[in-house]
């Protein structure tokens, strides 16, 4: 594991929310992680999050467990706690 981690952070998108069938929340998971590729400046190489979870209980691989996030603000936010994605 990120051996500084010593917490999670839980984000969400921001936007409205929308209940989907979970046969489409791979696709939204694919969707956001070419937002964070296409993103102008911040140079991801990946999907920010380590971890995705819909509203259905499902677990979606992001960077992994044991990569630093890219979503937490900040280099020294993103060594410290890992961040996970509520999709909705
Ligand atoms: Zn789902």
């Amino acid at each position: 594991a990120l051996p500084s981690a010593r917490g999670v952070a839980v984000h969400y998108l921001g936007t409205r929310y929308d209940s989907r069938p979970h046969e489409q929340c791979a696709a939204m998971v694919r969707s956001v992680r070419q937002t964070h590729l296409d993103h102008p400046t911040e140079n991801y190489v990946d999907i920010a999050y380590n971890l995705v979870v819909c509203e259905h209980g499902a677990v979606f691989v992001g960077r992994g467990v044991r990569k630093r996030p890219g979503a937490n603000g900040g280099t020294s936010q993103n060594a410290s706690y890992y961040a996970v994605l509520a999709l909705h």
